[in-house]
């Protein structure tokens, strides 16, 4: 099989987290190679909101950006099927198609004269300190590289390899409608769901994004959360969102986004830690420092999440959030804290 040629960083998987760190290396001058498996424009199962904490990271850590979005600022909170609040967010959240959206970011990557191979990831070989890893490709070929990032999403290949283990997550399963007449985000908890978990609706520029996901979510689960809350069967598609706190922390092989499981643990937003680790994995490469060095203050927050999500979803703050949702004054104020950028 013949070796393809050299590349100082091999990033593997171009969502929002492998492409923004490929294109934050490309610009600082290092020798970058994004590979995808998939062919590009590639669905995605996601409800595609960025809160205004992910849209302004991305403004700053690309500027001149476009993507088609629709800004929604109106929230209606339910629990147990009834609405019992609605309020404005101060700043809008933007639903982007994730299918055309991460292309777009891709064909940035591409006009900034970025280094692009559809090709799937096998295996990985290290061979010690100071040698190159090889990545096995599925086509046979082979990347030598000083560093592997894995932005491969929740069934990371590449923390497979870290950990030897195959654990995916939790599942959230979701099905498009026609667009709703109401511009709002809808979210419904109940005291029936796993570990609290949630119904959702996102707008996106294209169709309604119904979801759900919980501790044990099943798609006949989310078949009847959605048939509860008055919509009809459509065809329902399901996706891992990996979690842990386990991180297995490497110098030379790292893991951001998904594959790390940096996803939020009460909301499952993960498009904003993509962007935090992908910045951080490049900036951690760019300088020589350790990536856990450069990526503490995530790890610390997931950390924190965790622990956060175990009360928020506890029966004592159910209550309690069922007297803060007769003040949408407060709930606006939590909510609008919650989305700022801090990391
Ligand atoms: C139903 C659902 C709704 C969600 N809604 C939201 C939301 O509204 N807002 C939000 O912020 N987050 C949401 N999320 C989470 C969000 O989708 C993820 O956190 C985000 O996509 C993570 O980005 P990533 O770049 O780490 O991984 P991904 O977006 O999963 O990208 C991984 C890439 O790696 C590629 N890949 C995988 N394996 C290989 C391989 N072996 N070789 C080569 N390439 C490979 C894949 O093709 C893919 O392109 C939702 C998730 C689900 C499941």
């Amino acid at each position: 099989m013949t070796d393809t040629p050299k590349a100082k960083v091999l990033v593997v998987g171009a969502g929002p987290a492998g492409t923004v760190c490929a294109i934050l290396l490309r610009r600082q001058g290092v020798d970058c190679l994004l590979i995808d498996h998939a062919a590009f424009p590639r669905d995605k199962v996601c409800a595609g909101g960025m809160t205004p904490r992910a849209w302004q990271l991305l403004e700053g850590l690309v500027p001149g950006f476009t993507y088609e979005y629709n800004a929604v600022r109106h929230i209606t909170l339910s629990l147990e099927g009834k609405r019992t609040c609605e309020f404005d967010a101060a700043e809008e959240l933007r639903i982007v198609e994730r299918k055309q959206f991460d292309h777009r970011l891709l064909q940035h990557y591409l006009a900034q004269g970025g280094r692009y191979m559809k090709a799937a990831l096998a295996d990985i070989e290290e061979h010690g300190e100071g040698e190159d890893i090889v990545a096995v490709l599925k086509s046979g070929q082979r990347v030598r590289c000083q560093y592997l990032v894995g932005a491969d999403g929740s069934n990371s290949r590449v923390r497979q390899h870290l950990t030897g283990r195959r654990d995916n997550g939790i599942l959230s399963v979701e099905q498009y409608a026609p667009r709703a007449e109401a511009n709002a985000i809808d979210i419904n908890l109940s005291r029936r769901y796993d570990f609290g978990g949630y119904f959702f609706r996102f707008p996106n520029p294209v169709h309604d994004v119904l979801g759900f996901v919980d501790y044990s979510t099943t798609p006949e689960k989310g078949r009847q959360v959605l048939e509860e809350q008055g919509y009809p069967k459509g065809r329902m598609r399901g996706q891992y969102i990996y979690q842990s706190l386990d991180y297995p922390l490497n110098d030379r092989i790292l893991l951001i986004g998904d594959a790390g499981g940096f996803a939020h643990r009460i909301t499952y937003e993960g498009i904003y830690s993509a962007f935090v680790t992908g910045r951080n994995a490049a900036h951690a490469i760019a300088t020589g420092r350790p990536f856990r060095e450069v990526n503490r203050s995530m790890m610390s927050r997931t950390r924190r999440d965790a622990w956060v999500a175990r009360a928020f979803y506890s029966r004592t703050f159910f209550h309690t959030l069922r007297l803060m949702s007769h003040c949408p004054r407060l709930m606006k104020a939590c909510f609008d804290k919650e989305i700022r950028h801090k990391l």
